[in-house]
C-alpha cells in the first residue's frame, strides 16, 4: 500500500529526493530521433546535455557538459506505431559537485554510479605453475588473459582441438561451398569458439554495464574491435573483426609465454576420479601433457568429454 495512490492500487510516482555529491548514474535519458545526431554520434551533445539537466532540475549552466560521460546508446524504436517518434535512450555517469548538488533533485530510476576503477588483477604467489587451458574458445581465452595478468605465461599451455582462425576460415569455406565437413575444425571448433563465425554481437549484461562488463569490452577493444563497442546499446563486431581480434589476442597471449596446440583433441584426464587432483590430460593418439591445473573451457559442444567427465564423476 505504501507505493499506491490512496491505497487504490494504482503505482504512485516515486517522489524526487535530495541531490548529493557523487558520481551518478542515469537511467533512460530519452532524446528523440529527430533531436539526435545519429546512431555514430557516441558523446554528449547538446540536446542530451539537455535532457539530463533537466532531469536533475538543474540549469544547463550549473552542470558543465565535461561531468557527463555516456555509458551507453540505444535505438528505440517501439512506440512508433502509436505514432509517437522514435527516440534514443542513453544510460549517462554524471559527476555531481557540491554547488550543483545544492541545486539539484534525484528522480529514479538513478542510482550510485559504480566506482571507475576495474576488479583487481589476480595475484598469485606461485607463478611457476604449469597450466592447461582445454579450450581456445572465449571462456579458455580470458582464463589465459586473466593468468598472464597475473604473472603467469611460459607454464601455460591452450590445447584446441579445432584449428587457428586462419585456417579455420578455410575449413568453414569448405563446409559452406562444398558441404564438406571437418570434424574438428568447423562453427564450434577452433580457435574462437563456437560463434566466431556468427556477426559478433554482445547481448550478454550489456544494458548495465558494471565493471566486469567494461573489461570484457574493454579488452576486446584493445585487441581491435571497433570503439562504438564501448557505447552502443547494441554492440556487434563482425567476424572480419573477429578473426583480427582472434589473431592479435594469440600474439599478446604467445608474446606473455602461453603456448597454443591446434589440432589438440583431449580425451581423457589423468586423476579426477571422484574429485580427486587433475594431473594431467591425455590426448586423442595417447600423449600425456602432465598439469598442476587444468583449466576445461570446453564450451557446450563436446559431448564426448563430458561424457568422459561424467565417467570420473565428482563434482564438474
Ligand atoms: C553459430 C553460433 C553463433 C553464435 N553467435 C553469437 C553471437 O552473435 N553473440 C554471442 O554473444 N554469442 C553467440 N554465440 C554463443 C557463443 O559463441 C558462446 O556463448 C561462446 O562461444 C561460449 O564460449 P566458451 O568458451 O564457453 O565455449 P566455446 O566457444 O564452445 O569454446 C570451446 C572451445 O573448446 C574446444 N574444445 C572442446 N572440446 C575440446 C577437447 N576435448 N579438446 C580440445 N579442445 C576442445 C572447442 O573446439 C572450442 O574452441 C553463438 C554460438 C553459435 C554456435
Amino acid at each position: 500500500l505504501v507505493n499506491t495512490w490512496k491505497g487504490t492500487g494504482v503505482r504512485r510516482r516515486p517522489a524526487a529526493e535530495p541531490l548529493t555529491p557523487g558520481r551518478w548514474r542515469v537511467f533512460n535519458v530519452d532524446v528523440t530521433s529527430s533531436k539526435d545526431p545519429g546512431k555514430d554520434e557516441l558523446g554528449v551533445h547538446q540536446v542530451l546535455h539537455e535532457a539530463v539537466c533537466q532531469r536533475l532540475r538543474l540549469e544547463c549552466k550549473d552542470l558543465p557538459v565535461t561531468s557527463l560521460t555516456v555509458i551507453r546508446k540505444s535505438f528505440d524504436g517501439r512506440n512508433t506505431r502509436k505514432n509517437k517518434e522514435p527516440k534514443f535512450s542513453y544510460v549517462v555517469d554524471v559527476t555531481i559537485d557540491e554547488d550543483a548538488a545544492a541545486k539539484g533533485r534525484r528522480k529514479p530510476p538513478m542510482e550510485l554510479a559504480p566506482s571507475e576503477s576495474l576488479p583487481e588483477p589476480l595475484r598469485c604467489a606461485v607463478t611457476q605453475r604449469k597450466i592447461v587451458i582445454v579450450g581456445a574458445g572465449p571462456a579458455g581465452l580470458f582464463a589465459a588473459l586473466r593468468l598472464v595478468d597475473a604473472g603467469h605465461g611460459p607454464g601455460i599451455v591452450i590445447l584446441e582441438r579445432g584449428q587457428p582462425v586462419e585456417k579455420r576460415g578455410k575449413d568453414i569455406g569448405a563446409l559452406f561451398h562444398r558441404r564438406i565437413l571437418n570434424r574438428e575444425s568447423n562453427v564450434c571448433y577452433g580457435e574462437g569458439g563456437a560463434g566466431t563465425w556468427s556477426d559478433g554481437k554482445l547481448t550478454s549484461q550489456i544494458g548495465r554495464n558494471s565493471a566486469h562488463v567494461r573489461r570484457v569490452l574493454e579488452t576486446l577493444n584493445k585487441f581491435g574491435a571497433p570503439d562504438t563497442i564501448l557505447v552502443n546499446g547494441k554492440p556487434h563486431m563482425g567476424t572480419d573483426n573477429l578473426v583480427r581480434l582472434l589473431r592479435n589476442a594469440r600474439a599478446h597471449l604467445e608474446g606473455a609465454g602461453v603456448q597454443f596446440r591446434f589440432g589438440s583433441k583431449v580425451q581423457s584426464l589423468e586423476g579426477g576420479e571422484a574429485g580427486a587432483p587433475v594431473t594431467g590430460v591425455r590426448l586423442e593418439g595417447g600423449e600425456v601433457i602432465p598439469c598442476d591445473h587444468c583449466v576445461l573451457a570446453i564450451g557446450h559442444s563436446s559431448r564426448d568429454l563430458v561424457k568422459e567427465l561424467y565417467r570420473l564423476g565428482g563434482d564438474y
